[in-house]
């Protein structure tokens, strides 16, 4: 489906784009100006911006000639222009007028409405830092987003879940050690280092490379006074690495950094831990793991990828409680190809069997460079509505096993267009998934592909520094990446 976007307001095209595909996923958009022949079948989206302080964005949609729709949207922009609230008023505006405009038109209610590109939670906090109270933010958030009341009860659910961990000091920072190996690809993975049998070759240069990241990462935190918050070792599968390195990497990690409140390590595919790996990781103070099923049906195991069946999830729960930890996570998708309700619903209560301490529900992404994109298109899996029951259904299921929701992100190309919320028992919350998704905290980076972020609270403008994401070329540069976070860190 292809869309000629005709607007006044070029600068918006990626967020009107955005708010298209909250329609129609699959839609092409061009910008008229770069579009001499519109065929028959195209639709043409105009959308025009006019007035200063009083602003009025009136959108149409018009196919082979016959108008479709129409919508006007009226705004009121604070002075002075040209600052960043009235652009970014402007820019709320224009999407309204398209976000309503496909909304009469397709009478499809999205279920975030109009909020894309933004983290859910943001405004929240930015309307509680403006002294508005709940029901204020509630109307606010309908009549701005077009926000269900269901998901504004979420957004305050975790705003509520995330009280004790939101404020800290300015000082903390959190460290990320990437480890971009995994044992196979599954499917769904846009991530194309991840396979370590192939990649087998570069384990060895890359921690060495890693461990120079490290060093230097100490060095950062020391130099610059910073207090470690929370340490998270994420991939790939970071327990992909045999004992012997995986002890080694601790050790060196536990050499340059202090102790922090949180360490986490993604354990996410049972067929790379053993009792051996567990008791390593334990001994060097991990407190927080993770054992991600995805599904507990076997034939969706094999179809997506993984090498391992559901009693494998089971086996290696058992051995992680033996050795001791009682934190623990285990993340599922909904919209996974070939499953129905049913399917999913066998793998909640299965996963729930395990007592997880944290259960993170996906929606399938279909990321571009993933096998499964190229295969098929998210409005081909079981239909956006089916998902939808899904995530709903763990919402209810959770809840009323006593996991609240803490944590929320929206990816691109989510099924649906939906959104990943992580649940946990009273006190098991996982600090850095807090951190990340609210940026609210430093975080050094290491390994290839990670980014490092500095937050400027007062002036609310993030500075990020990136290690690039090639595994050769992390390792060729890795001065280069280290002079990258000395820069961030030191820079006023
Ligand atoms: S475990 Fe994660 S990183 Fe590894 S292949 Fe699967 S989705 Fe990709």
């Amino acid at each position: 489906m292809i869309f000629i976007l005709d607007t006044n307001t070029p600068q918006f095209y990626n967020d009107l784009s955005e708010t298209i595909r909250t329609f129609f996923p699959d839609a092409e958009i061009s910008l008229s100006e770069y579009t001499s022949i519109i065929e028959q079948d195209d639709f043409l989206l105009k959308c025009t911006l006019t007035g200063s302080d009083s602003l009025l964005a009136q959108a149409t949609l018009q196919k082979d000639s016959a108008m479709l729709c129409s919508y006007a949207q009226k705004g009121i922009i604070p002075p002075p222009s040209g600052s960043l609230l009235s652009k970014r008023l402007s820019k709320r505006i224009v999407k309204q007028s398209v976000y309503f405009l496909l909304k009469e038109y397709t009478g499809i209610t999205p279920p975030w409405g109009a909020l894309t590109g933004i983290r859910p939670t943001k405004i929240a906090y930015e309307q509680i830092k403006a002294g508005e109270n709940r029901e204020a933010i509630s109307k606010n958030l309908s009549r701005d987003f077009d926000l269900s009341p269901s998901k504004t009860q979420l957004l305050f659910d975790i705003i509520d879940s995330q009280q004790k961990y939101i404020e800290h000091a300015a000082s903390d920072i959190d460290i990320y050690i990437g480890i971009p190996f995994c044992v196979s690809r599954c499917i769904y993975c846009s991530f194309s280092s991840a396979d370590s049998l192939k990649h087998k070759q570069l384990i060895s240069p890359y921690l060495d490379a890693l461990y120079r990241d490290i060093a230097a990462g100490a060095e950062i935190v020391k130099n610059n006074g910073r207090t470690v918050r929370c340490i998270y070792f994420g991939g790939g599968t970071p327990t992909s690495l045999s004992a012997e390195q995986l002890q080694k990497l601790v050790t060196f990690v536990g050499e340059n950094f202090q102790t922090p409140m949180e360490y986490t390590v993604e354990a996410g595919r049972p067929d790379t831990i053993d009792e051996e790996k567990l008791h390593i990781l334990q001994a060097a103070g991990v407190g927080r793991i993770s054992i991600n099923p995805q599904t507990m049906n076997d034939r969706t195991l094999e179809a997506i990828g993984r090498q391992h069946t559901a009693a494998d999830i089971a086996k290696a729960f058992a051995q992680a409680r033996k050795v001791g930890f009682h934190t623990i996570n285990a993340d599922l998708i909904a919209g996974l190809p070939g499953e129905d309700l049913p399917m999913f619903q066998k793998t909640l209560t299965g996963i729930l069997g395990l007592h997880p301490e944290n259960v993170t529900v996906h929606t399938l992404s279909l990321k571009k460079g993933s096998i499964l994109s190229e295969q098929i298109h998210a409005e081909n899996l079981d239909g956006h509505h089916k998902v939808q029951q899904m995530v709903d259904y763990a919402l209810t299921v959770l809840k009323q096993q006593g996991y609240a929701p803490y944590y929320l992100y929206r990816q691109k190309y989510m099924a649906g267009n939906l959104e990943n919320i992580g649940y946990a028992k009273q006190g098991h919350a996982g600090i850095y998934n807090i951190d990340i998704m609210e940026e609210t905290t430093d975080i050094l980076a290491l390994g290839s592909g990670a980014i490092s972020k500095r937050v400027y609270p007062e002036q609310g403008r993030i500075e990020r520094a990136a290690n690039v994401k090639s595994i050769p070329e992390y390792i060729a540069r890795i001065d280069e990446m280290i002079q990258r976070k000395r820069d961030l860190f030191t820079q006023a």
